[in-house]
C-alpha cells in the first residue's frame, strides 16, 4: 500500500545495507500542513530556507533560461564554473556544480570509497552523511559533539585510521547551529593523517557572524587533501533549483567529474545561480537580517524558558523542559512548522530556522502560548 516500507515477494533480492536505510524525513510542507489541520496561513520554520526567497535578478534569469529549456543543459558547466571560480580567485578546474550539494557528498562517496572503507563525521550532524556511509556500505564512525554540542575535533581526529577515507565536517554544524573556531580547525587540519579527504561542508558559511571563523577555501593551500562544499539553498535562495558546489584540488575535481552524471543540474538552475551571485548587496541584507533576528529570537526563546544553542547559521536548537514532539505539535496546531531533531541526546530538542521578522514575531507568540499552558 502507498507510504508503506517495501516488503514484497521480492524484497530479498533488494540489498539488506539498503533495505536497513530509514527513509530522510524532510520538514513537513506547507501544503501538508493546509491539507491535515486547514491551516492556510502557515509559516515554514523548518529547512533553513531563505525566508526573502530568491534575489528578483535570479528569478529573471530563470524565466530566460526557460525559453531554451528544450536544450540539455551545458555538460562541462562552463559558465557557471567560470563565474564562481572568479568569485573566490581560483581556477575553473577546481571548481564542480552538483544538483545541491546533496549531490556532491554522494559523489564523493562513490567516487573516492569502496565498500568497508573507512568514515568519520559527528553526531548529531547533517544526515547525508550517515546516508552515504550507508549506501556506500562504509564503516562509519560518529564521533559526539562536546558538552556544548559543538563539533569535537580532536575526537575526530583520534577516530581517524589507517582505513580511513573521508571525514566530514559541518561548520557551522546542522542541527545545532554552532561552529569551530579557526585556531581549533587549524590543528585539526594538521592532526588528520594526509591521505584522508576532509569535507568541509559550509552550507552556512554566508550567515557566519564570529570573527574567529576561518574560510574552508583559504585552508585548501594548507592541506591538499580538502573539499570545501557551499550551496545556492541557504543564503541564495534557491533551494528549489538544486544546485550547490565544490572547491578542491583538479585532480580531485577530476575524479568527481567522473562519476558525476553530464546534465546533472538544469541550465534554469544554473542561470539563476549565476544570476545570485552577481546580486551580492542581496545576500548581504539576507544575512543582516538573518543576524539581528536570530539573536532576538534566541534571547527571546531563553526567556521563554527554552535551552538555546550559540547559533552562527540561520536557525537555532532549542531544548524544552517537556516534549520536543509535543512542542512541535503544539507550534503545528498554530500554522508554525518547525523540526523535531531527535532520537538520542537531540530527542528534546527542536530546530527552528529565523524567519522575516514578522513570521518570528509569530513563532515567538505561538510560543509564550504553548510553554505557559
Ligand atoms: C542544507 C545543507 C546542505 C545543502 O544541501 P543542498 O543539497 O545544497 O540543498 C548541505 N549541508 C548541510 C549541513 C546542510 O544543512
Amino acid at each position: 500500500m502507498y507510504g508503506e516500507p517495501a516488503v514484497s515477494p521480492r524484497t530479498s533480492s533488494i540489498p539488506p545495507h539498503i533495505l536497513a536505510i530509514n527513509p530522510y524525513v524532510a520538514g513537513k510542507p506547507l501544503e501538508e500542513l493546509a491539507r491535515e489541520f486547514g491551516i492556510l496561513d502557515a509559516i515554514k520554520l523548518a529547512s533553513n530556507e531563505n525566508p526573502f526567497g530568491p534575489s528578483p535578478r535570479s528569478v529573471e534569469a530563470a524565466q530566460k533560461a526557460l525559453l531554451s529549456a528544450h536544450r540539455y543543459p551545458d555538460a562541462a558547466q562552463h559558465a557557471i564554473r567560470r563565474r564562481l571560480a572568479e568569485h573566490y580567485g581560483v581556477t575553473p578546474e577546481e571548481v564542480i556544480v552538483g544538483a545541491g550539494s546533496n549531490e556532491l557528498l554522494d559523489l564523493l562517496g562513490r567516487a573516492f570509497c569502496v565498500a568497508g572503507d573507512h568514515v568519520v563525521y559527528g553526531n548529531p550532524s547533517f544526515p547525508i552523511y550517515r546516508l552515504v556511509a550507508q549506501v556506500n556500505q562504509l564503516q562509519a564512525t560518529e564521533v559526539e559533539l562536546d558538552a556544548e554540542y559543538v563539533s569535537d575535533l580532536e575526537a575526530t581526529a583520534a577516530a581517524c585510521r589507517r582505513d580511513t577515507r573521508m571525514v566530514f565536517l559541518a561548520n557551522p554544524n546542522n542541527p545545532t547551529g554552532t561552529y569551530v573556531g579557526g585556531d581549533r580547525l587549524l590543528r585539526f587540519l594538521d592532526q588528520v593523517p594526509e591521505e584522508v579527504l576532509v569535507v568541509l561542508d559550509e552550507a552556512y558559511i554566508e550567515f557566519v557572524t564570529s570573527a574567529d571563523f576561518l574560510d574552508g577555501n583559504a585552508l585548501r593551500q594548507r592541506r591538499h587533501n580538502l573539499v570545501v562544499l557551499r550551496t545556492f539553498s541557504k543564503a541564495y535562495g534557491l533551494a528549489g533549483l538544486r544546485v550547490g558546489y565544490g572547491l578542491a584540488r583538479p585532480d580531485l575535481i577530476g575524479v568527481l567529474d567522473r562519476v558525476r552524471a553530464p546534465f546533472n543540474v538544469s541550465g534554469v538552475a544554473m542561470a539563476a545561480a549565476i544570476a545570485a551571485l552577481d546580486d551580492g548587496g542581496f545576500v548581504q541584507r539576507v544575512v543582516e537580517v538573518n543576524a539581528s533576528e536570530r539573536e532576538r529570537v534566541s534571547y527571546a526563546m531563553v526567556a521563554l524558558g527554552l535551552t538555546v544553542y550559540r547559533s552562527e547559521a540561520n536557525f537555532v536548537l532549542a531544548e524544552t523542559p517537556k516534549s520536543a514532539q509535543e512542542l512541535y505539535q503544539a507550534l503545528l496546531r498554530r500554522g508554525v512548522i518547525v523540526r523535531p531533531v531527535g532520537p538520542g541526546r537531540v530527542a528534546r530538542c527542536v530546530r527552528i530556522s529565523i524567519g522575516t521578522a514578522s513570521e518570528n514575531d509569530r513563532l515567538l507568540r505561538a510560543l509564550r502560548e504553548v510553554l505557559a499552558g
